[in-house]
């Protein structure tokens, strides 16, 4: 298990403190999605389960690290919810809690726990996980991993030190990602993926991009085409999974850093044209107005509403914008 480029002055940092064992039992560690906080944690927790470890990292050869590579060391222990997007409950926390009152397999003794996405954590289940926190198990470590730290209970911050896990410049973005997908041209995951490289690839997988650029040419032909909102709503709502109200928000926000800065874009080079013509026919005030009107509507996509009327009603208000 590797660091990522970007994390590994941390990661040096991290290892340093761990050899001389004077590691905090309990990390919050925060960072961007899709910058490779998962990977951090782990890497870090094979190298302090690791029975020999190098300077430079894990030794890679010991039994610690080969029950690490099968991906069954048993005292590297994730909590994580069942699905994407569900709470960890405390049910999850209380198994954990009696696996930590069991001895530890591996020769060092040591165990490692990462709770990922901590803000995941209930309430109930928060409140479990903070007696292990306050009174943790000898040679135990936490590491929660978090986005939004602000989500977490006050309690449970205040018993971790705060790990700042950082995010790729644009230049180490692109450099890794082209890197795993040489002869692709990734400017435009890169772009909407903010820069995060492991949530780009993930676009390049699922060939997202081409969904995405798909709904801007939607966004396009919308004005300059006799199309039904209708029609179009139908369109975006295929690819509902990729939730295409976010999508229309970041399209409308790229609209309008592209109108403020009067350019054109790299990785819009696809239809530069057309988008230049678009914008030459839209204010900045026109922009932001219906910018906010989606803004709304994505407040309201998770409530039980209508979401094929939804768009309809934005595609409506957009082709409006173009008298
Ligand atoms: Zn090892």
């Amino acid at each position: 298990m590797r660091y990522f480029p970007w994390q590994q002055p941390v990661a040096d940092t991290m290892q340093a403190v761990a050899r001389q064992d004077q590691l905090t039992h309990a990390w919050l560690m925060h960072g961007s999605r899709g910058t490779g906080r998962f990977q951090f944690a782990l890497a870090l927790t094979q190298f302090i389960l690791c029975e020999t470890p190098a300077v430079s990292g894990a030794c890679g050869g010991c039994q610690s690290c080969q029950w690490f590579a099968a991906g069954t060391h048993p005292d590297s222990l994730v909590v994580c919810p069942e699905s994407a997007g569900k709470a960890i409950r405390v049910d999850q926390i209380r198994a954990l809690t009696e696996t930590l009152s069991l001895t530890p397999h591996g020769r060092r003794g040591r165990r490692v726990v990462i709770i990922s996405p901590a803000e995941a954590l209930n309430r109930q289940a928060a409140n479990s996980l903070l007696k292990s926190l306050e009174e943790p198990p000898a040679q135990t470590y936490f590491f929660l991993i978090t986005a939004q730290r602000s989500a977490l209970p006050a309690t449970i911050r205040s018993r971790c030190q705060l790990l700042k896990l950082p995010a790729a410049s644009a230049g180490q973005a692109r450099a890794w990602l082209e890197q795993g997908n040489s002869g692709t041209d990734v400017s435009l995951a890169l772009e909407i993926a903010d820069f995060a490289p492991l949530a780009a690839a993930q676009l390049l997988d699922d060939n997202a991009v081409v969904i995405y650029q798909q709904l801007l040419k939607d966004l396009v032909a919308a004005v300059s085409q006799p199309v039904s909102p209708h029609h179009i709503a139908e369109q975006w709502l295929k690819h509902e999974a990729y939730m295409p109200i976010n999508w229309l928000l970041r399209w409308l926000s790229v609209l309008i850093k592209l109108k403020q800065a009067d350019r054109g874009s790299e990785s819009l080079a696809f239809m530069d044209k057309e988008i230049k013509a678009l914008l030459q026919r839209l204010t900045l005030e026109k922009l932001f107005h219906f910018y906010d009107e989606v803004l709304e509507a994505n407040r309201l996509w998770s409530a039980p509403l209508n979401r094929r009327l939804q768009l309809e009603s934005l595609f409506s208000k957009w082709q409006a914008l173009f008298p």
